[in-house]
């Protein structure tokens, strides 16, 4: 099926006021098998959801590049760092590196990733429905479910069980 980012925003959207305050209650009750539920979603849920098909983090959002990633992206890139952060980032507002345009500049058309092998570690964790401690990004979390269609359909997946 073809990924539409419209059809997406509208119903995280149509949805906003009841994710957040769901994703608000969990944070506040901390179950104790939310992350066993969550990870168990996210493997169900990346059985169909495939992101080239979709690659709309890599068209929209851009990740926090850390001074390592600059490092790695420089050698990948053969470039310096300094360079590296003069071709492609910029200072965000809260003084983190974040790449200076969206859609990303190492998105090739057929939505692969130029740098695949070395792209900073925040693009390897998104959309962080894999990671320990789930309730600690219930504002993250949120903001992906506009973003992410895997993100959306987990936090569907968990209402049944934690509502
Ligand atoms: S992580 Fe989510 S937003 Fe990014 S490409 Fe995959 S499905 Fe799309
Ligand atoms: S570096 Fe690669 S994975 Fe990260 S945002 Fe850019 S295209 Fe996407």
């Amino acid at each position: 099926m073809v990924f539409d980012p419209d059809k997406l925003r509208a119903d995280a959207q149509n949805k906003a006021k009841e994710n957040k305050a769901f994703l608000a209650k969990l944070k506040k009750k901390k179950p104790k098998d939310l992350d066993d539920e969550t990870h168990a979603l996210h493997e169900q849920v990346f059985e169909y959801t495939d992101c080239l098909e979709c690659a709309n983090c890599c068209k929209s959002i851009s990740p926090i590049v850390i001074d390592r990633d600059i490092d790695r992206l420089g050698k990948h890139l053969r470039m310096k760092p300094s360079a590296v952060i003069e071709a492609y980032l910029r200072l965000d507002e809260d003084g983190d590196y974040v790449f200076r345009e969206s859609p990303c500049p190492f998105l090739m058309p057929d939505n692969y990733c130029m740098v695949y092998e070395s792209r900073p570690r925040a693009c390897r964790e998104y959309p962080h429905t894999d990671r320990k401690r789930f309730f600690q990004i219930s504002k993250l979390t949120y903001q992906n479910t506009f973003i992410c269609p895997a993100v959306f359909d987990v936090v569907e997946g968990l209402k049944p069980i934690y509502e």
